[in-house]
């Protein structure tokens, strides 16, 4: 018998796997099956009207085959139709006038009515029915109350509080029912959303952990190969250098844009798994802008020149000389979008134009790079800045990359607060525009600037030592043993003595014992960290080496991080892989003077005559002792690399004379003959190998230009003082 129930509550109450509309309406009509029932039989006790009787047994009959419909034949909407609407606009109108009408149980019976159609339709139906039944039921009332003569009486006063006691218990029972069905379903199907939340809680948790992990092994997995590569990078370099064979070169050349492209790949990955991580941060500084378009320049040249492009480079002339914005992820952005035009060009040009508005004291830079290459399929277009995506496959196979560059660009764009977009027509090229807000340090105009005079001239750079140190100590601190080995062999020209310390503590150790003029320090070591064993050195007693300059050597490229070493106590960094160059120029700028013997013949790139530098020029060596500012190399590259000539032409350099002629100037308020005055000072200075003081010349020139008296006011003293200088110095060489 249980399970004979428990067989048909599966059937047809089973809100689990049933639709709810249907158990409801099973529910619904089974009351009505059972309450129907009842009456019939209080209908006979009662001794009511035989069409009463048979009224019932017609609703019972409609009731049956609504649910045989609904249950049999899965027409559940149209048996609860029928059902509402035969049992409502028809039958109850019989029971009613047959069965006692305003004084019986009825009025009970058109509420339940109401009550199904409220539960069991939707839509149409249910407002056609719904207007429908309140009019019979009205109707009906109306007719009751006008023609008293209509209606067929119960027997009794008895009958009636039976007829309407029975009809009230059906209408609770069947409410009480519902809302417990209801409130049952409501709470299992509570429950399994609770059930479900969970689930997804722990299965968005471990998402959370598994992408988290798959982030931290990209970023580690980086780091890792990245030190590989740049003892790849480093020991290419020494063959490079060392090597005379043109094929040698040729082949390291190859193993050297090789292995620049594999740290490209590695810094994408590494930015990728910081973006989704969200760890990237905008560091911003002061810098200038031309300095920066030129790297980017020097990053394509080769390429572009390799397919015979034409990279056209234009900077607006009213740029701000100085900005304040995050250099590195900017520098990222320009090359990516400048790298890409080159690589999906075959024939044309490339252009880059940096231009600009200003608003007070912010700059909205625009950075536009248009190519005439494949272009860009419309349908791609919405997809083009999502990850990994590469189009044109099939065309673009030789062409490699990873589909991360415009992503990455555009998060960067974005995250300065700027943003990106493309115009490109298929087959004809395209055009990649970034808006990128900046504060201006320094808002003198750059003025006529051509980038592509100032870029890279050296094809293969021929290595000629700048200096030798033989007295010199240097030590060197990295846990990488390769890396060491790179360091010794950068500088075994030089014949600096230089120590090695494959840990923190190994460094301590040796600094305990032995004076030294300069310590490299790498900073990502196991055990204690360059910056830690910095601090615990400083702090040391009796320390030996207390004075001496600590270079940071570093693999962490990001912007700031300079700032971050040097407010640590570091004299300087330098970056992984070494620069040879950038290596010795920091050693002659920290080293003691007197232990440096510098050599003439640093000047070395194939378009100087280094005939006549190959003797040591013990003239260069004094000049460079008496002015370390003073950039020989270049002076004497402007000099065809003729030393004399340009010996000759420092003789020329302003003297007194051309101080007071711009003191005067100054004085006078005549900012006309100021500017020309101090644009012929930029240029002999800058010839000569003056920089700063050329460049400090060239700002004030534009400073006169724009009537930025304040920069002038600050910056002429400087000048002047540098000129001084310059001068005194100059004299005591010549003399
Ligand atoms: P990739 O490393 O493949 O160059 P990017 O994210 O930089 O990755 O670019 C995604 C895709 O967009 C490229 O594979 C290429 O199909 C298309 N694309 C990007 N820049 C250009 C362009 N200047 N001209 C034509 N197609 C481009």
């Amino acid at each position: 018998m249980k399970e004979k129930i428990s067989a048909i509550g599966n059937r047809f109450f089973n809100a689990e796997n049933m639709p709810l509309r249907l158990v409801l309406f099973n529910i619904v009509t089974s009351g009505g099956i059972v309450g129907g029932n009842i009456s019939l039989l209080f209908t006979v006790i009662l001794d009511i009207h035989i069409i009463q009787t048979f009224t019932i047994l017609v609703s019972l009959l409609v009731m049956y085959t609504g649910f045989y419909l609904a249950n049999w034949k899965d027409r559940m909407e149209w048996a609860a139709t029928y059902m509402v609407g035969v049992i409502t606009l028809i039958l109850y109108p019989v029971v009613f006038f047959s069965g006692g009408g305003v004084y019986s149980g009825m009025g009970y019976w058109f509420a339940i009515a109401i009550l199904f159609n409220f539960i069991l339709l939707d839509g149409l139906r249910f407002y056609v029915l719904l207007v429908l039944q309140i009019i019979a039921t009205v109707s009906c009332y109306a007719a009751a109350y006008f023609f008293p003569n209509a209606v067929t009486p119960l027997k009794s006063s008895a009958a009636i509080i039976v007829d309407m006691l029975q009809s009230m218990f059906i209408l609770s029972l069947v409410i009480g029912v519902i809302i417990r069905f209801q409130n049952s379903v409501y709470k299992k199907s509570l429950e399994k959303i609770h059930r479900k939340n969970e689930q997804l809680k722990s299965s968005e948790e471990s998402a959370e952990r598994a992408n988290k992990a798959k982030s931290e092994f990209l970023s580690n997995m980086s780091h890792e190969i990245r030190t590989p590569v740049n003892a790849i990078i480093g020991v290419n370099q020494l063959i490079m250098r060392e090597a005379n064979d043109e094929k040698i070169v040729g082949y390291s050349t190859t193993v050297e844009s090789h292995a620049n492209w594999l740290m490209s790949i590695i810094s994408d990955i590494l930015d990728i798994s910081k973006i989704e991580e969200g760890r990237i941060e905008i560091v911003r500084a002061e810098y200038e802008i031309c300095p920066l378009m030129i790297e980017c320049y020097n990053m394509i040249k080769k390429r572009a020149e390799d397919k015979n492009l034409s990279v056209n480079i234009y900077l607006a002339p009213d740029l701000p000389h100085s900005l304040y914005g995050d250099v590195m992820r900017i520098r990222q952005i320009i090359s990516n979008l400048m790298t890409n035009a080159v690589k999906y060009t075959e024939k044309g040009c490339v252009d880059v134009e940096i231009t600009g508005e200003r608003k007070n004291n912010t700059f909205l830079m625009k950075i536009c790079v248009r190519d005439t290459g494949i272009g860009i399929d419309p349908e791609n277009i919405g997809r083009l800045f999502d990850k990994f995506q590469r189009f044109d496959v099939g065309r673009n196979r030789n062409v490699e990359g990873t589909g991360l560059g415009l992503h990455i660009t555009k998060t960067f764009a974005e995250l300065m607060g700027g943003n990106i977009s493309v115009k490109s027509e298929y087959g004809e090229g395209s055009e990649f525009t970034v808006i990128i807000p900046h504060e201006i340090v320094d808002g003198t105009p750059i003025g006529e600037f051509e980038v592509t005079e100032f870029a890279e001239k050296k094809s293969h750079r021929k290595y000629t030592r700048k200096f030798i140190a033989p007295d010199a100590n240097i030590l060197v601190v990295d846990d990488v043993r390769i890396n060491l080995y790179v360091f010794e062999n950068l500088l075994k020209e030089t014949r600096i003595n230089i120590d090695r310390a494959l840990s923190g503590t190994e460094c301590i150790r040796l600094l305990r014992n032995k004076c030294y003029d300069m310590v490299f320090m790498d900073h990502m070591m196991p055990g204690i960290d360059g910056i830690e064993t910095y601090n615990y050195i400083k702090n040391m007693p009796d320390n030996i080496n207390s004075d001496i300059p600590f270079i940071m050597l570093t693999a962490n490229t990001l912007s700031g991080m300079d700032k971050l070493y040097i407010s640590n106590g570091f004299s300087d960094y330098l970056t992984k892989p070494i620069d040879y160059e950038k290596l010795e120029n920091i050693i002659v700028k920290y080293l003691p003077k007197e232990k440096l013997i510098m050599s003439d013949a640093e000047v070395e790139t194939s378009e100087i005559k280094t005939s006549e530098l190959s003797q040591k020029s013990l003239r260069l060596e004094k000049l460079c002792r008496l002015i370390p500012e003073i950039d020989v190399k270049s002076g004497i590259a402007y000099c065809d690399g003729s030393e004399e000539f340009y010996i000759e032409l420092l003789k020329d350099y302003p003297s007194d004379n051309k101080k007071a002629e711009l003191q005067k100037l100054y004085h006078q308020k005549n900012w006309n003959d100021y500017k020309l005055a101090v644009h012929s000072l930029k240029s002999i200075s800058k010839t000569l190998g003056f920089n700063a003081t050329g460049n400090l010349a060239e700002k004030l020139q534009y400073a006169s230009e724009n009537r930025n008296i304040g920069y002038i006011d600050r910056n002429h003293p400087v000048l002047i003082e540098n000129l001084s200088r310059i001068t005194k110095k100059l004299n005591e060489f010549f003399s």
